[in-house]
């Protein structure tokens, strides 16, 4: 997927704040960043969005889960609190069609989103 921005991240192509990485999951800095912490995880390999996810490697959804949790304390929040987001297709908000995690923290979120 060259014409995908996430998987150049991902493949070097374009650089990014990388937080964290595992076999399967990489996570840097948004670069329109909501919050003082506002990290994206993704997975290395190309999934559109949730949907895909579920139906191609439901399993990666613990190990985005597992390594957004990581950040989290690595990034101070844990205690304080964060939010995770994961927006899917149109009506969700996903601009990116390269499935990611936004994790937010540093900050108290406001309820119910926009
Ligand atoms: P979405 O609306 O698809 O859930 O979120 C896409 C996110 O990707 C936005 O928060 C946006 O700021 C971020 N983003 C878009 N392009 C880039 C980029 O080239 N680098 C980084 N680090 N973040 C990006
Ligand atoms: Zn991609």
């Amino acid at each position: 997927m060259s014409d995908c921005i996430f998987c150049r991240i991902v493949s070097g192509e374009i650089p990014a704040d990388k937080v964290l990485e595992t076999e399967t999951v990489l996570a840097f800095r948004d670069i329109d960043p909501q919050s003082p912490t506002h990290v994206l995880l993704v997975p290395k390999h190309h999934l559109a969005n949730l949907n895909d996810l579920a139906t191609a490697d439901p399993a990666l959804i613990a190990e985005l889960y597992s390594a957004a949790v990581a950040v989290a304390h690595r990034e101070g929040v844990a205690d304080s609190g964060y939010r995770t987001v994961i927006n899917c297709n149109a009506d969700g908000g996903q601009l990116v069609p390269h499935l990611h995690l936004h994790l937010l923290g540093g900050r108290r979120m406001q309820w119910p989103p926009g």
